[in-house]
């Protein structure tokens, strides 16, 4: 079955969050005290993010990834995985993570079925990294990629947010990881967040990064696979890995969106920026007369052709990353 979208895109990625806590406090993500926790009954039970799981594969969707918050400090995590890994019709589970409890879990993930991870680094320095998440601990993020390799995963992906005087001096660093390793380190445009209202001073166009790059390691544009996601892919001629460039600012991807997105609460979104989400709580509780899947379906006919962030006095607003799950 097929999905298709008012805009004629063809839907079959969700991202699922099964938490909004998280072991660390990026600042661009999360405040310093971290976020009111949901009640337990405002969160979906491994049970009712299933049943969504399962409701939207069999709508169409072929590619889910676990998100948060941090998944991995979510108990119960690994049998939930082997559920979601054996849905029919399901043809990629793939994960995002801080990596700061790699070291542990890479192995049973990836016996459970995940079948890719995308890691979250924006420092390979240890005082810049411990600024930016507030305490982390790089070492561990370094020591669960290695774990990664070691259970079997194929080369991760490192995805570096990207900020003007916080960590842009490293682009070349990250981008030389690519030298040696099979990595595919991808820079992705810092978006507009409420906890920083300085976030414009911040930002920095995928072009600026590109040319950055390619003025120290000249790049040679790759093609990208399907259900790839959104970034623009290259390589450094002989280099073991690649780097992405993801520029959902200055070069929204919108025209060939695919994904919706399911928070931990159970709000389905079609649209990160977009303000409309549905709660499913209700559909899924029977409190309310309605068929999940038609819910779903509605989201996906709603969802918008694109978004204006861009734009000044666009009136969408910010984002709370670790409600939403990236
Ligand atoms: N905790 C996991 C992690 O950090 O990988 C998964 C959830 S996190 C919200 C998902 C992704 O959103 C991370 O890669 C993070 O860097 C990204 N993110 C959060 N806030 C962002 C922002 N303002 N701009 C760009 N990316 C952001
Ligand atoms: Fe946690 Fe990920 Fe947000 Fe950082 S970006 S605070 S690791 S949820």
């Amino acid at each position: 079955m097929k999905l298709i979208d008012s805009h004629g895109r063809r839907i079959n990625y969700l991202r699922l969050s099964v938490t909004d806590r998280c072991n660390l406090r990026c600042s661009y993500c999360m405040p310093a005290e971290g976020i009111p926790s949901l009640q337990h009954g405002d969160m979906l039970s491994y049970e009712e993010l299933h049943r969504v799981a399962s409701e939207a594969v069999s709508l169409g969707i072929e590619k889910i990834r676990i998100t948060g918050g941090e998944p991995l400090v979510r108990k119960g995590l690994i049998g939930f995985i082997e559920r979601l890994a054996s849905i029919p019709g399901l043809k990629e589970l793939v994960l995002t993570t801080n990596g700061i409890l790699l070291r542990e879990m890479a192995l049973p993930l990836r016996r459970a079925g995940v079948q890719r991870l995308n890691i979250s680094l924006d420092s390979l320095n240890p005082t810049t990294f411990a600024a930016i998440t507030r305490g982390g601990n790089l070492g561990k993020v370094l020591d669960g990629i290695a774990a990664a390799g070691e259970a079997g995963f194929p080369p991760v992906k490192i995805n570096m947010v990207v900020m003007r005087g916080v960590n842009d001096h490293e682009l070349l660093d990250f981008a030389s990881l690519t030298l040696d390793n099979p990595y595919t380190v991808r820079f992705i445009e810092y978006m507009p967040t409420l906890l920083d209202t300085d976030w414009n001073s911040r930002s920095l166009e995928g072009r600026e990064i590109l040319e950055r790059i390619g003025a120290h390691y000249p790049l040679l544009p790759l093609v990208s696979a399907e259900m790839a996601g959104p970034s623009r892919n290259f390589k450094i001629g002989g280099a073991a890995g690649a780097i992405g460039i993801i520029t959902p600012i200055s070069g929204h991807f919108c025209e060939s969106c695919n994904r919706i997105r399911v928070t931990a609460s159970g709000l389905v979104k079609g649209c990160l920026f977009a303000n409309e989400a549905v709660d499913l709580k209700p559909y899924l509780r029977n409190t309310e007369n309605g068929d999940l899947r038609e819910i779903m379906r509605r989201i996906v006919m709603e969802k918008p052709g694109r978004h204006h962030l861009a734009e000044e006095d666009s009136g969408h607003g910010t984002v709370a990353m670790s409600r939403i799950g990236g």
